[in-house]
């Protein structure tokens, strides 16, 4: 890069602040360097020249956060109940309000059936084939099992039908467009970003 800048162009006074300077950092340095809004640069002078390094990249999005999570949420459940996580399920289609529902039901059906094949009666291992929001409700899909893991899916889709989906509060079905089981509080957020057309 071939341009000369002045002094005045780059460095300005911070009024009230004598020990800081302001930079302005022109716009073509900071795309040759790659460096955005919300980037934490370092400057450091080492010999009479200052050298710039960024430290960190831009924050994340909530957005960021809430796919982490449930990556993290997902491999978490494969890797502790591998047998139930053989064929292709299309992955946990509910929000995070009711993942402690689905760790609890899965931890109780794979202690059921490890203990009856202990005695000797054999349970067909329960593999999942859905995991989803109908309806509002909780839906779990397997092939396998027996009549008391039948039970058990059937309990934890009547606790899902009470617990707001979001934070696992206490909830209930609410309507208007899509039906969702949710607390007051994300019941009045949906609301309202309905209104804004967030
Ligand atoms: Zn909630």
């Amino acid at each position: 890069m071939n341009k000369t800048y002045l002094v005045e162009e780059l460095f300005e006074d911070i009024p009230g602040d004598v020990d800081n300077v302001m930079f302005k950092i022109p716009p073509e340095i900071c795309e040759s360097q790659g460096w955005g809004e919300g980037d934490t640069i370092n400057f450091k002078v080492e010999d009479g020249v200052m050298i710039m390094k960024k430290i960190n990249s831009q924050p994340q999005t909530d957005q960021d956060l809430a796919y982490q999570e449930y990556d993290a949420f997902v491999k978490k459940m494969e890797e502790t109940y591998p047998a139930m996580f053989t064929q292709s399920y299309g992955g946990i289609a509910v929000e995070a309000g009711w993942w402690p529902i689905i760790e609890s039901l899965c931890s109780h059906i794979q202690s059921h059936i490890d203990w009856k094949n202990r005695q000797g009666d054999v349970v067909s291992q329960v593999t999942v084939t859905q995991i989803k929001e109908k309806f509002g409700g909780l839906r779990f899909y397997y092939d396998g099992g027996d009549d008391v893991v039948d039970g058990m899916v059937r309990m934890a889709e009547a606790w899902a039908s009470q617990a707001c989906e979001e934070c696992g509060t206490p909830g209930t079905s609410r309507h208007g467009g899509w039906i969702k089981t949710l607390c007051n509080t994300h019941h009045n957020l949906r609301e309202s970003r309905k209104q804004s057309g967030v």
